[in-house]
């Protein structure tokens, strides 16, 4: 398929011009799809109006709400960048962004002005709210006639997306993903025939997770769009406001991460919302501890729970429950599925790249169009992870196994080093999870003169436990596990730091560790 992303988006528009596209939740205003595509257009023109090129990158810094889709395809429309930061973001940081990415224009809103003014000369800045004195009002960008906007010609090897990846090991890292590669990636998830596997027009997705991850971005709203479904814009999770729209909007497809899972889970009041019209309850980003998975599978007996495997540069799905190898999306729990259509997935040894067979875990690969172009100024970084045969290095470690399905154990840098043996975090976590008196938790290494390292935990403890012990709890994983898996020592904690695509923030756990922590 080789049209521009939003040619492919909207390429059955006619047949749907009227249907509901997008509904902003905190207002309950509904965008038809001829609404969105129109109103993308005339930000295409806008954004030429005010000088941006094609080829030129624009930043949005906004929390999910119409505009930021409109950003995103005015962009794709007029043949230039878009890239999205994280508005929790620091001055600094988003600054860095939009220096690396050589952003021209930022939309953003009246809140986060004081984090962005002094961007103010570098690139021109739009609010979707009252605008500071001397700036541009959203409506200044959508006003433009849309027929102003120039012939452009758009190869499916131009850039069109620039997500950043969470930061979770190191820097975030710019990553180019093309026309031709979320085209690719969108029809991998939504392209098919059987209307119990894919996303259809009849379905209403819940975009809950933040636009400016690429989990958000491609596999809830560009593939809702292209499935001609009815999108959900929620700015903010909060799991009461979460049900109550599932509830109202009669949503079939929740696409979230395991920390809204595990707030479902831990829910008390979950009957008293209508939750009956969800089909399908898909969990990606970070690993879903099987036990989780198990409790809330329960809670949805008409619900098909599965999990998704993405990483930004992957573009970003590699595996997923609902794919065209499947009968159904219920695969084994704690599995993420099997990978996409035309793309190939092998496990290699980290060390030798040697390909390992089926139930040996290694080094996950994925080869395919949808894979990034690159790292944004940075071939050296990119050779370090696309090989010369176009395999994908992930970082990840999993095996795949009789049915192809993917497991997951963990990220090889996270892997905790007891002398000779490897530790996986999310193995302890699950199983740490697992414990009733345990309302959440993070495993990581600590450094030990004998062993190297040795696994510790951060705990909260559950409503009502808080008299838990630490020996109760080594004791607990003790019974369970080899004695090299053995958590060495317990830090009760209020919460677990987390991104916003559900990871476990260890670099600050890790950091914590440095100090002497009182217990
Ligand atoms: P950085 O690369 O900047 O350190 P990051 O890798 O966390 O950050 P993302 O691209 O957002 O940035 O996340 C991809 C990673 O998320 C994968 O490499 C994998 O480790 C993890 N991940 C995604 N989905 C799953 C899943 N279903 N189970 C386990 N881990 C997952
Ligand atoms: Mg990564």
């Amino acid at each position: 398929n080789h049209l521009p992303l939003h040619s492919y988006i909207f390429q059955n528009l006619p047949e749907f011009a009227t249907h509901p596209c997008l509904i902003n939740a905190p207002t309950g205003q509904v965008f038809t799809y001829s609404d969105v595509e129109l109103k993308a257009r005339r930000v295409a023109s806008g954004l030429h109006k005010h000088g941006i090129r094609q080829g030129d990158v624009i930043m949005i810094l906004l929390p999910n709400c119409p505009q930021f889709v409109f950003s995103f395809l005015g962009a794709s429309f007029r043949g230039a960048i878009a890239t999205a930061a994280n508005p929790f973001f620091t001055g600094a940081e988003i600054a860095k962004q939009a220096k690396a990415s050589n952003a021209r224009l930022l939309v953003t809103q009246s809140s986060y002005y004081e984090k962005v003014k002094d961007l103010h000369g570098q690139l021109i800045l739009v609010f979707v709210d009252t605008p500071p004195e001397g700036h541009l009002h959203f409506s200044e960008l959508e006003e433009a006639e849309e027929g102003d906007i120039p012939e452009v010609k758009i190869s499916p090897e131009d850039v069109v997306a620039l997500p950043y990846s969470s930061g979770t090991t190191g820097l975030p890292k710019g990553v180019m993903l093309s026309h031709r590669g979320l085209v690719t990636s969108v029809g991998q998830q939504v392209d098919g025939e059987n209307p119990n596997l894919y996303y259809h027009s009849e379905d209403v997705i819940m975009c809950v997770l933040p636009m400016f991850h690429i989990y958000s971005l491609n596999s809830v709203l560009l593939c809702g769009l292209r499935a001609k479904a009815a999108i959900v814009l929620m700015p903010k999770f909060e799991i009461t406001a979460f049900l109550a729209l599932v509830q109202k909007h009669r949503v079939t497809i929740c696409p979230v991460v395991p920390p809204i899972i595990l707030a479902i889970a831990k829910c008390p009041d979950l009957h008293n919302y209508d939750l009956s019209s969800i089909r399908v309850l898909k969990s990606g980003g970070a690993p879903l501890a099987k036990d989780l998975e198990d409790t809330v599978r329960l809670k949805f007996p008409n619900a098909k729970l599965g999990q998704g495997y993405g990483m930004t540069e992957a573009g970003p799905v590699l595996t997923m429950c609902l794919t065209f190898a499947k009968e159904a999306i219920d695969g084994k729990p704690g599995a993420c599925g099997t990978v996409v259509r035309n793309a190939e997935l092998k496990i290699v040894d980290p060390e030798t790249e040697k390909s390992l067979p089926r139930n040996q875990p290694g080094e996950i690969c994925i080869r395919g169009h949808q894979i990034m172009k690159g790292y944004l100024n940075d071939p050296e970084a990119t050779e370090r992870t696309i090989d010369k045969d176009g395999w994908l290095h992930t970082g990840d470690i999993g095996y795949i196994d009789d049915d192809d399905e993917l497991f997951i154990v963990d990220r090889l840098k996270e892997l905790i080093k007891y002398k000779g043996f490897q530790v996986a975090p999310a193995e302890l976590e699950a199983l740490l999870l697992s414990h009733p008196k345990i309302s959440d938790v993070a495993v990581v290494p600590m450094k030990d003169e004998a062993a190297g390292e040795v696994p510790v935990a951060f705990v909260v403890r559950a409503n009502g436990h808080s008299d838990t012990t630490e020996d109760e709890i080594k004791q607990f994983v003790s019974k369970q596990v080899v004695f090299y898996k053995r958590i060495n020592r317990v830090f009760f904690v209020d919460a677990i730091p987390k991104s916003p695509s559900g990871k476990i923030l260890r670099k600050d756990l890790r950091a914590r560790l440095a100090l002497p922590l009182p217990n």
